[in-house]
């Protein structure tokens, strides 16, 4: 199966062509057509196998055949709702890369950083808008942001925007959209009562499940190390001096976790850097950058690096600590093994942790 024999448009192939996709991946085979075709769309497959193109890819064909001249009354006709600022960066930069032939425009608006720039942009008319939910809402009350006719909304991680943390803002949102719209929800994971709420605001939606829901990719090898809590430090430390271990993105239960293991790290002289909720977005971005770019061996993160973000070759995932849901646990060691690759995750687990460790 090739790319053209799902009918997409030469402007989006060429796109493909550049990146290296020769071949779609099997999520991206089943739901392109489903998508082209106007239908809502519950789409589940496994961590990194290129569920954003697989929505972002028919969007682009959808929006490029309505031929609605863009507007300059912010007059948004597809937008993607993401948990993370991060994930919202990546997102836009792919729609980005698949439509750098198209001649529509995308903007990505995220809390933490100054208003004003994404104003600006939004002023010059937007044909896709991925935001995060909270400033989203904000520019839709100071009237910025008019959603009114949009045809398409993607909620993507979408169990993670339908649980307890965002589904009152996903519900404002919603209700601002029109009626008639196409809605496409993808995730890796789906537990049964948000699946049962995703039917709730699909009509008439095609499912695509690949593979089992929630089910980790073969080429992830997970360890599970028993250890005690207090050794857990030197535990990192000693898999740490193994060089094959090009870059490794280790997963810390809190903030203030994260910030203490850094410092424990330097005393040893092993230079590492955090990303969390209390560091400042540009902060955030800096440190996301250097560990993408290769120039930082070791990431540091709570939750918010679980979902959608992208590292080309990251090669270990650490858990340092346990999550606390099996949903996380899959998403966490899916930022390693994606496009095809190959993955390590080791789990560190104390005692307390026990329960958790036998349940994922
Ligand atoms: P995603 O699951 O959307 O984050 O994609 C995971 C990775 O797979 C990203 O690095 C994409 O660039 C890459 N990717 C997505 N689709 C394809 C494809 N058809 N061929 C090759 N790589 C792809």
């Amino acid at each position: 199966m090739q790319f053209k024999d799902l009918k997409i448009m030469p402007d989006i192939i060429k796109a493909l062509e550049k990146e290296n996709y020769e071949t779609p991946t099997p999520i991206q085979e089943k739901a392109i057509p489903v998508i082209l075709e106007g239908r809502d769309l519950l789409g589940c497959a496994q961590t990194g196998t290129g569920k954003t193109a697989a929505f972002a890819i028919p969007t682009l064909q959808l929006l490029s055949k309505e031929n609605a001249p863009r507007t300059s009354k912010q007059n948004i006709r597809a937008l993607v709702i993401t948990p993370t600022r991060e994930l919202a960066l990546q997102i836009h930069e792919s729609f980005h890369t698949y439509g750098q032939f198209t001649n529509l425009k995308s903007c990505v608006v995220f809390g933490g950083v100054s208003q004003k720039p994404q104003e600006e942009e939004l002023k010059q008319g937007v044909d896709i808008l991925v935001a995060t939910p909270g400033r989203l809402l904000a520019l839709m009350d100071q009237k910025l942001i008019n959603i009114d006719h949009l045809k398409i909304l993607i909620l993507d991680e979408a169990d993670r925007m339908l649980d307890m943390g965002f589904i009152n803002d996903v519900k404002k949102i919603i209700a601002k959209t029109p009626p008639k719209k196409q809605t496409l929800l993808f995730s890796a994971t789906m537990p049964p009562d948000i699946a049962r709420l995703a039917g709730t605001i699909l009509k008439n939606p095609a499912e695509i499940k690949i593979t089992p829901v929630s089910s980790t990719v073969d080429t992830i090898n997970q360890y599970l190390y028993y250890t005690d809590k207090s050794s857990k430090k030197d535990l990192l430390l000693h898999i740490l001096e193994n060089k094959e271990i090009v870059s490794v993105l280790v997963f810390v239960r809190t903030k203030h976790g994260a910030d203490r293991l850094i410092k424990q790290l330097a005393r040893s002289n092993v230079s590492a850097q955090a990303i969390h909720g209390d560091k400042s977005q540009g902060a955030r971005q800096r440190a996301l950058s250097c560990f993408k770019d290769k120039t930082l061996r070791i990431l540091l993160a709570t939750d918010i690096a679980a979902r959608g973000i992208d590292i080309d070759e990251l090669t270990h995932v650490i858990n340092f600590d346990l999550p606390d849901t099996p949903e996380t646990y899959v998403h966490r060691i899916g930022r390693t093994g994606r496009a095809g690759l190959s993955g390590t995750a080791i789990s560190f687990c104390d005692f307390d942790e026990k329960g958790a460790a036998e349940r994922y």
